[in-house]
Parts: C-alpha cells; structure tokens; sequence
C-alpha cells in the first residue's frame, strides 16, 4: 500500500522545499481542475482530487509536515514511525471544512467562505433615520436616538454553547454550511446547493445552549447612541456612525450605524443645495420710496433697504446667509429674497381719496378709464316681452325659410 502511494510533493508538482504559499497554490489549481463540482461523474478527476487533497492536508501542516518529511507515508500508518492517531484521511470527515475553508472560500466564492472560513468578519449595517428641524440641517446638532442592538453574549462570547462545552462541527454539512442535492430533472442530473437547513450555513450546531442567549450567540440591548448631526446636512442624506452596527463575527469589526436624516419643511424658508430662497411681502409705498424691510434669515431677521422704484419681484441676494458646506461650514451659500409689492385690498375712504389725488397727479390713470366707460354704451337690460317677440320672430324667419 505505501509503496504504490505517490510521494505527496509530486502529486502536488512542488519542490521538498517549496514554502507554504507555493504549495497552498499549487494545490489551489489542482482542487480547481480536479473538483468534483467541476468533473460530474468523472472517477478518475475525484481520485486525482482526492490525492491532492490528502497531499495537502498534510503538507499543509507543520506537524504533520515534519513527520512525513521523516517517516514518509509510513508516519500515518497506524504504529509505524510513531506518529499515530492519524489514520488516513476520511474524506466525508469532518475535518475537511476546517482544513479546506480557505481555499474552497476563495475557491467557490461568497456562500462557502461565509460558512466556513473562520477569519474575522464585519458585522451587519444597521439602518436608522432621525427627523431634524430646518435650522438644525443648516447649523448641525447632537441628537439622540434609542435602538436594539445585538451585543456577543458575554457569557458564551458569541459561540452559543452552554460554558464549559462547545458547538459541535454539523453533522448534515460536515462544517461547510451548505448541502449539495442532486435531483433527476428533464434536463438530466441538476445539482442543487442550498444551505445547510440544519446549522443554518454556520456549518456549527449547538447542542449544549448557552442559557442567557438560547445558543444565538448575542444578547439584544436598548442603546441610546449620540449622533453629531453635521451642519449643511441635507434631507435624505445620511451619517454613517462607524462600529456602531451588528457584532462582527470572530473578531471582526462592528458593522456601522446609518442614519438618515429627515429635514423638517420650514414654513417661510426653502432650500436648494447651499441657497436659500423666501418671498418677503413690502407695501406699495415702500416699493415706490424706499424703506426698510424686515426679513426671516437662518440667522433671525435682518433690515433689508429696499430702494425706492422697486418693482415686484425684484430678487436680492444676502450674501453668506445661506447654508454652510457640508465640507466646509465656514464657507455658506447666499439667500435668495424675492421681494413681492402688495396691493391694498381693504382701503379706507381716506386712503381711497389719497391715491385718487395721488393718481390725477402722476398720470391720470382713474380718469382716463372713466372717460371710456361713459362713452361706451351699456347695454339695455332685455325685459320678458322683449325676449318673447325675439323668439316669435325667429320662428317666423324660419318658417319663412322653408317657404
Ligand atoms: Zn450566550
Ligand atoms: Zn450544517
């Protein structure tokens, strides 16, 4: 048996002294080619599989590494050499997710390496959102908010198991989280892989449960997180609060917080990126001789000088009363004014003899459009008999028109 065995450099194409990286590549093109995923029904692909499998297994650890490079095959052969313990190599063992995650994670993308590779791993994103008054997106702010947040149980540190015992490799999966079912279809043999219903991908099951967590492995809590609202935040956009989301797995980091943010409508103010635009009323008067006019800014009211022959919807610009850069906040966008003359629509007879006097005296405007309406004839209202001889004569036009 030992001596129809391949020597495992070989079999894996490497020098004795190729260093780890050469053979885990080495290895990595083999299980590539060879792969059972790859070669359906192919014997001597899952031989070829198997050999470097097992070439790598071993050349792949130190320990067993240094006893083939003594003993050779003989080292896992029971009793020869002293090695021991390490009888062959059972390819449906349980071992194979753990010695293998690596490379098949790389190999066969995302499902695999989130199952079975145990490298440190980001927690989730967690999504939030707060609602702010105008001002506070234009100025910034500290703001509160409360959330459910997964925490590792401290008293299982995540694993879920009971202290003192620990989750065992899953027995459906044999630790690779997925399961592989092949079914007979129209189309001939279909492969299935789904994850493993019974570990849930973890590739790990529970089978003592830590008694705080329930074998989850986290703790909810309620939180209150302090979130620095930035200033010249705009509706919809969010602040990511870094490590402040789920739990990473193994070691990894938290996932972070993002919270959107919410502008309130201000009732006078309007916002365009860094600008801001609002309407201010001012009387015809102050339209035509100049006069100050209060208006709402961010920053409270300020007087605006209106320059006398303002026409309405003249626009003015306050210059940096606008929304500070989000960037940069001592750099702000300018506010847009639109000045609107209003016109009187309750007068007193005082008033109304006032612009009468005003009017005969800069252009005649009132009188001019009396002159015209005495000189148009207004029409006669039509009494009930004249309405009836109407329509008696129109009748008789038509019958006349038959005639
Ligand atoms: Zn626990
Ligand atoms: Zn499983």
């Amino acid at each position: 048996m030992a001596e129809s065995k391949r020597d495992y450099y070989e079999v894996l194409g490497v020098d004795r002294n190729a260093d780890d990286a050469t053979i885990k590549k080495a290895y990595r093109q083999l299980a590539k080619k060879y792969h059972p995923d790859m070669n359906p029904g192919d014997a001597e692909a899952e031989k070829k599989f198997k050999e470097a499998s097992e070439a790598y297994g071993v050349l792949s650890d130190p320990d067993k590494k240094r006893q083939y490079d003594q003993f050779g095959h003989a080292a896992f052969e029971g009793g020869a050499g002293g090695a021991g313990g390490f009888g062959g190599f059972d390819f449906n063992g349980a071992d194979m997710g753990d010695i293998f995650g690596d490379i098949f994670g790389d190999l066969f993308g995302g499902g695999r390496s989130r199952s079975t590779n145990n490298g440190p791993m980001k927690g989730a994103n967690v999504r939030a959102s707060i609602r702010i008054s105008f001002e506070e997106a234009v100025f910034g702010c500290e703001k509160e908010i409360e959330l459910n947040l997964k925490d590792e149980c401290s008293t299982c540190h995540g694993t879920g198991a009971r202290p003192g015992s620990s989750p065992q490799t899953c027995p459906k999966c044999n630790g690779k989280g997925q399961v592989v079912y092949t079914q007979q279809s129209l189309f001939g043999m279909v492969r299935n892989v789904q994850t493993c219903p019974e570990c849930s991908g973890k590739g790990k099951v529970v089978k003592d449960k830590c008694p705080d967590c329930h074998g989850s492995g986290y703790i909810t809590r309620k939180r209150t997180i302090q979130v620095s609202v930035p200033a010249g935040i705009d509706d919809g956009q969010s602040i990511r609060i870094r490590e402040k989301g789920e739990p990473g797995v193994n070691g990894g980091p938290r996932g972070d917080l993002l919270v959107q943010v919410v502008v309130s409508r201000h009732p006078i103010l309007q916002r365009q990126d860094e600008n801001i635009f609002s309407t201010a009323p001012i009387s015809f008067a102050q339209a035509a001789l100049g006069g100050e006019v209060r208006i709402t800014t961010v920053d409270g009211d300020v007087l605006y000088d209106v320059k006398p022959g303002t026409q309405t919807d003249t626009k003015v610009r306050l210059k940096g009363k606008g929304v500070p850069h989000l960037r940069n906040k001592n750099i702000r966008g300018d506010h847009y004014v639109t000045l609107v003359v209003q016109v009187p629509d309750k007068l007193s007879e005082e008033a109304k003899d006032l612009l009468r006097q005003f009017d005969a005296v800069s252009g005649n405007t009132l009188k001019k459009s009396d002159d015209l309406k005495t000189t148009k004839e207004k029409p006669k209202k039509k009494g009930f008999m004249d309405k009836m001889k109407e329509a008696g004569d129109k009748v008789k036009e038509a019958f006349e028109d038959q005639i």
